[in-house]
């Protein structure tokens, strides 16, 4: 079902379809309340309301998006500003609808880019307020609301005593359990270029996987192709890889990861994942071929 501008899958393993029914609606109306509290198009959110203060005043939210936020603003820091949220003032100049067919000009990257930068989110524990510094800035969540959905439908899922189940945002996912023979849940990883042929099964249990990189967003400007992720640093969308899969422990990490080693490239991208233990890698490259990091075993590989 479409939730937060994504195709949602939400399986669960129950005694009757009733029990599974009532889980999967809970799910959804977690996932819904989510979206409400960070997207950046509902006028309602909180996320809106802190974007329209911006350089003007601190915002009031509640401690959940603080938290957000602020694991937001760590995973900057661990990325060398590779991931940012605050990359979302850039969507005035890079619409990855089909309405931009030129390269915006160097000046318009350059002011563009002033706007960004995840230190100038300050964020005021004590009085439970959010502040853009400066005016013209924007935090948006797309690289990482997903997975955070996720990981808060299944915390819901598991305290009401479901034992299994897949949560999937569209490759942003969460496997619990197991499978109702016994079995692990499986992933096939398929290539991006090729969506028939797959490069292998990975067998996942109580893990979650981003991917990064559908092909469905992305332009093309002078036959190049540019992806729908921007690095903050240049003002530029990245290009040269095609997908990047991230398995972690949390669907929060594994979203935003997966983002950041687009940004970062293959070489930096798999150095500081093969340095966070228990987080793994896939990524594959415009040629269609394949790196991943130093622990990733995959079946029939
Ligand atoms: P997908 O939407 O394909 O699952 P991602 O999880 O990587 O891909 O999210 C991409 C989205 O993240 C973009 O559409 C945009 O909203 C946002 N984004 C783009 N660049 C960055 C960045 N450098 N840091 C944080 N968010 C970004
Ligand atoms: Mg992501």
């Amino acid at each position: 079902m479409l939730l937060m501008g994504s195709n949602f899958t939400i399986s669960v393993v129950c005694e009757n379809s009733k029990d599974a029914d009532q889980a999967i609606t809970t799910a959804v109306e977690e996932i819904t309340r989510i979206e409400r509290l960070i997207s950046s198009w509902d006028d309602q959110s909180s996320t809106s309301a802190v974007n329209r203060m911006a350089g003007l005043q601190a915002v009031p939210v509640d401690s959940e998006l603080m938290g957000l936020i602020e694991r937001a603003q760590r995973l900057s820091i661990l990325t060398n500003g590779a991931f940012d949220i605050t990359y979302a003032s850039m969507d005035r100049i890079w619409k990855f609808d089909g309405s931009v067919t030129v390269l915006p000009s160097k000046e318009e990257i350059k002011s563009s880019i002033s706007k960004v930068g995840f230190n100038k989110i300050v964020l005021d524990k004590d009085n439970g307020t959010v502040f853009l510094k400066e005016k013209g800035m924007k935090i948006g969540f797309g690289a990482i609301g997903k997975g955070y959905a996720a990981d808060q439908a299944m915390k819901l899922l598991k305290s009401m005593g479901i034992q299994a189940g897949i949560i999937n945002a569209s490759g942003d996912l969460n496997a619990w359990g197991k499978q109702p023979d016994g079995s692990d849940w499986n992933i096939a990883i398929t290539n991006p270029l090729n969506k028939t042929k797959a490069f292998g099964v990975l067998p996942i249990s109580n893990r979650s996987m981003a991917t990064s990189g559908n092909y469905e967003k992305f332009l093309t400007i002078e036959g190049k192709r540019y992806a729908h992720i921007i690095d903050p640093r240049t003002g530029y969308p990245t290009s040269g890889i095609v997908s990047v899969s991230i398995f972690a422990h949390k669907a929060e990490l594994a979203d935003a990861l997966a983002t950041s080693v687009f940004v970062m490239g293959i070489e930096t991208g798999l150095n500081l994942i093969n340095q966070i233990p228990d987080v793994e890698c896939i990524i594959v490259d415009e040629s269609g071929q394949l790196f991943t990091s130093e622990n990733l075993k995959i079946d029939t590989l």
